[in-house]
């Protein structure tokens, strides 16, 4: 028998896919006796806030993640296109009917023990945690007990991330602060079509004065999503909003994340007035991260003010910057690659709590700990997701992460491994990571359903 905590979309998602190997599931979730914050109903797999899927067009990282899940006969993605509504290139679903949808369909289940209750200090033997990004406090309080006070998190702080190739490296420098300036050499002098040479850690796009006057009344002006009522943020100082320490003043971005101090424009040989910072999000840097630039701009806000930034103009955003309550633990420390607790081992954690983020991430993170789980109860060896694939690509985020800062990740192309071959054609490049990454998943479902 399999323990399973928290009937969202990961512990939902988790108990189909034990019960119908036919193997017994405890599946305990706390509402209705118990609610959430954000959640209304007592339904197994409510979703919270949007309808939304995201998207279904071919080959996209979201579009990968959703085949992924078909090929593993998800029950989130059954009852998703059985209650699908009319939304452009989304998958959108009538929540009621989706979310019934599950519910009825586990209830009938001979294997599955639904039990509404909430649990607040973790049973013996296999059981996994689905608790999602509002955990009820004391399951909380149990969490730190073993994983350590200080590896729970209960807030993101988010800055965006954007395609390397849409950047125009012509504006931009490499350079690390305090480096010395005659190793930095701008960037569109080092630019080839296969490869860029890097001479410092950091991508620098300079401001004028001008240029950062224009960014900074424009930040000033822009849209913010409104924090629902339960969201008291209170965000550490070094995790303000760029927005909130524009509102101290005019200087107060120049004396924090966009200092130019240490930092040397070889095009002027002077200092700049401003600079916004881009740190490579992986090894391949086919992604940079704006760095200190966490926000609560509204998305196309996002995309209208932090275009003005030089070097920026044509940015493609993989992942939007935002800041919201979201209890998730410090993977890269706390979690062996089958989702296991280190300090637990027969303890997985699955969903939003990983450290994934978003409806899908979370419920292939319920799949994956379910597939282990299964191995442990059978003594079984992990057989851990393809590095291409899409879940493979997440729980590699969880697993080489640096834990210090460790953020949450929703699927995006920065996630998965670069291409042997070279292209600046970005559909090119989707095809060939999607069909890199179905091929690897088909024999991943081969092996485990053996
Ligand atoms: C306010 C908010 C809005 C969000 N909006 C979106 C969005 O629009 N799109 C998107 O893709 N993602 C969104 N997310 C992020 C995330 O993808 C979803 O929250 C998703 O539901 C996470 O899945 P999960 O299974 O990990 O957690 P959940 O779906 O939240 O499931 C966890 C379940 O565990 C139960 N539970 C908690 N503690 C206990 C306990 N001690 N004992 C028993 N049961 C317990 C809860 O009642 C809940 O049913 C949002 C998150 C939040 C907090």
């Amino acid at each position: 028998m399999i323990t399973v905590i928290g009937g969202g979309l990961a512990g939902s998602e988790a108990a189909w896919q034990i019960a119908k190997r036919g193997i017994a599931v405890r599946l305990y979730e706390m509402r209705p006796v118990k609610s959430t914050e954000a959640h209304k109903t007592g339904l197994l797999a409510e979703l919270v806030c949007s309808n939304s899927l995201k998207s279904m067009e071919e080959n996209s990282p979201s579009w990968i993640l959703k085949q992924e899940l078909m090929m593993a006969d998800s029950i989130i993605m059954e009852a998703a296109l059985k209650n699908s509504v009319p939304a452009g290139k989304a998958l959108a679903v009538d929540r009621e009917g989706f979310s019934r949808y599950i519910t009825e369909k586990l209830e009938g289940l001979k294997d599955i023990e639904i039990i509404r209750k909430e649990i607040t200090s973790i049973p013996e033997g296999i059981t996994i945690i689905a608790t999602g990004p509002l955990t009820s406090q004391a399951m909380a309080e149990e969490l730190k007990k073993i994983i350590g006070e200080g590896e729970l998190y209960f807030y993101d702080a988010i800055a965006p991330i954007i395609d390397a190739q849409s950047i125009d490296y012509s504006k931009t420098f490499f350079q690390s602060r305090y480096q010395k300036s005659e190793i930095s050499i701008h960037s569109k002098e080092r630019l080839s079509d296969t490869e860029i040479s890097v001479d410092g850690d950091y991508l620098n796009c300079p401001l004028t004065e001008e240029q950062y006057r224009r960014f900074y009344e424009a930040l000033r002006e822009a849209d913010r999503v409104t924090p629902r009522p339960f969201e008291d943020i209170k965000v550490f100082e070094s995790c303000m909003p760029v927005e909130v320490l524009a509102e101290r003043g005019y200087d107060t971005l120049r004396f924090g994340p966009m200092k130019p101090v240490g930092l040397i424009d070889p095009e002027t040989g002077k200092r700049p007035f401003a600079v916004v910072q881009l740190r490579p999000e992986n090894r391949e840097r086919t992604a940079y991260n704006m760095v200190g630039f966490q926000t609560r701009l509204r998305y196309p806000e996002q995309e209208r003010v932090f275009r003005l930034i030089p070097g920026l103009e044509g940015a493609v955003f993989l992942r939007y910057g935002s800041i919201h309550r979201n209890t998730y633990i410090n993977a890269p420390l706390c979690l062996n690659a089958d989702l296991s607790l280190k300090n637990k081992k027969d303890t997985f954690i699955a969903g939003q709590l990983t450290g994934v983020e978003g409806y899908l991430e979370s419920t292939a993170m319920g799949l994956i700990a379910a597939i282990n789980a299964i191995r442990r109860l059978k003594g079984l060896e992990p057989i851990l997701p393809p590095p291409a694939s899409a879940h493979g690509s997440l729980i590699r985020h969880l697993r080489e992460s640096n834990p210090q800062g460790f953020q949450p990740a929703n699927i995006n192309l920065s996630l998965f491994p670069s291409l042997d071959i070279h292209t600046k054609d970005r559909a090119i490049r989707k095809k060939m990571i999607a069909q890199r990454a179905l091929l690897e998943w088909q024999e991943y479902m081969r092996r485990i359903n053996e």
